[in-house]
C-alpha cells in the first residue's frame, strides 16, 4: 500500500489537481470504482485515490479539484498567484498531464464560451482591472508578452513576424482540415509559453517592481513505447521525457532546497531558471482524466506531482 503525504513546508511549490470531467461517449461503468476524490466542491478536498489492479493508490495534493470544479472556481484558487506577479514575483503556473487530459481546456478555456475561459484570458483580464484601479494610486503598468512553443528541444517564437518560416516548419498544408490535425497533433507534442512581464511605476512614490507570469501547457505526459516508436517519433518521445523528467528534477530539487539544481538539462527549465527558486512562486496542475482505461497514465502523472509535492 502505497500512501504519498505532503512532507513539511515546501516553500513557495503547490500542487493542485485536476479532474476533468468525462466526456460524452467515455466509458463511465468502471469510474466509480477507479478513482476516487472529494465528492462536493465546497468541501475543496486534497486526496484523490486511484484503484490500479485491486490495489489502492493514495495522494495528497495542495488541493484536488474535482469534474464539475467550474473555471472560475479554478481561477478563484490562483488569482493571489496574479496578485503577486503585480507585487513584483515572478510566478510560473504549469499544466502536467496526457494529452486529452484538460491542460489547455484549464489554460485556455473553450474557445466561444466565456463561461469557459481559461486562466490565461483571466490572468489578464485581472491584470488589466488592477491596472484600472491603481492608475489613481499613481500606479502605471507596462506589460510584455511573449508566447513561445518548444518542440524537439527548439524554441520558436510564436509572435514571430516571420509567419514564413513558422508556417514551412508546421508543415501546414494548403488543404485547412490537414493542416489543422498537423497542427493539434503538434501541440500535444510541444510545451507553450505564455509570458507576461510586468512593469509597474509609481509615480508619486518613485517605487518600481518587475514580476513576471508564466503560464506553461506543458506536451503530453503520455509515455510512448519506444520501441513503436523511430525517427521523428523517437525524437520527439526522446524530447519530451527529456524536458519532464529535467522539470521534475528542477522543481524536487528547489523543493528539497538542495545546493544544485539542474536547470540546464532542457531547454524548457534553461528557458525558465529565472522564475523559478528564490523567492518566485510556482504551482502546477496535474490534469487528470476520470476514464478508467487511463488509471495507468493517471498513475503517473499522480506519481510525477508527488514527487514535487
Ligand atoms: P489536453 O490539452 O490535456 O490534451 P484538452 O484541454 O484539449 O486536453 O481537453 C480534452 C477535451 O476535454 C477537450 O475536448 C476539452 O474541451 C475537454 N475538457 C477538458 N477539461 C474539461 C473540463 N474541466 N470540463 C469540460 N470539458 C473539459
Ligand atoms: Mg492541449
Amino acid at each position: 500500500k502505497l500512501h504519498n503525504t505532503i512532507q513539511e513546508l515546501k516553500g513557495n511549490i503547490r500542487v493542485f489537481c485536476r479532474v476533468r470531467p468525462l466526456l460524452t461517449g467515455e466509458n463511465s461503468s468502471e469510474e466509480a470504482k477507479t478513482i476516487s476524490y472529494p465528492t462536493s466542491l465546497e468541501a475543496l478536498g486534497r486526496g484523490i485515490d486511484l484503484m490500479q489492479n485491486g490495489q489502492k493508490h493514495c495522494f495528497t495534493f495542495d488541493k484536488v479539484f474535482v469534474p464539475n470544479a467550474s473555471q472560475e472556481d479554478i481561477f478563484v484558487e490562483i488569482s493571489q498567484l496574479v496578485q503577486s506577479a503585480l507585487d513584483g514575483y515572478k510566478v510560473c503556473i504549469f499544466a502536467y498531464g496526457q494529452t486529452g487530459s484538460g491542460k489547455t481546456y484549464t489554460m485556455m478555456g473553450r474557445p466561444g464560451n466565456p463561461e469557459e475561459k481559461g486562466l490565461i484570458p483571466r490572468c489578464l483580464e485581472q491584470i488589466f482591472q488592477t491596472r484600472q484601479s491603481l492608475r489613481s494610486q499613481g500606479w502605471k503598468y507596462e506589460l510584455q508578452v511573449s508566447m513561445l512553443e518548444i518542440y524537439n528541444e527548439t524554441i520558436r517564437d510564436l509572435l514571430s513576424t516571420n509567419k514564413e518560416a513558422v508556417r514551412a516548419d508546421n508543415g501546414v498544408s494548403p488543404q485547412k482540415s490537414v493542416g489543422k490535425t498537423a497542427m493539434n497533433e503538434q501541440s500535444s507534442r510541444s510545451h507553450f509559453v505564455f509570458t507576461l512581464r510586468i512593469t509597474g511605476f509609481n509615480e508619486s512614490t518613485e517605487q518600481q517592481v518587475q514580476g513576471v507570469l508564466n503560464l506553461i501547457d506543458l506536451a503530453g505526459s503520455e509515455r510512448l513505447s519506444k520501441s513503436g516508436s523511430t525517427g521523428d517519433r523517437l525524437k520527439e518521445t526522446q524530447a519530451i521525457n527529456k524536458s519532464l523528467s529535467s522539470l521534475g528534477d528542477v522543481i524536487f530539487a528547489l523543493a528539497k532546497k538542495e545546493d544544485h539544481v539542474p536547470f540546464r538539462n532542457s531547454k524548457l527549465t534553461y528557458l525558465l531558471q529565472p522564475c523559478l527558486g528564490g523567492d518566485s512562486k510556482t504551482l502546477m496542475f496535474v490534469n487528470i482524466t476520470p476514464e478508467p482505461s487511463s488509471t495507468g497514465e493517471s498513475l503517473c502523472s499522480l506519481r510525477f506531482a508527488a514527487r514535487v509535492n
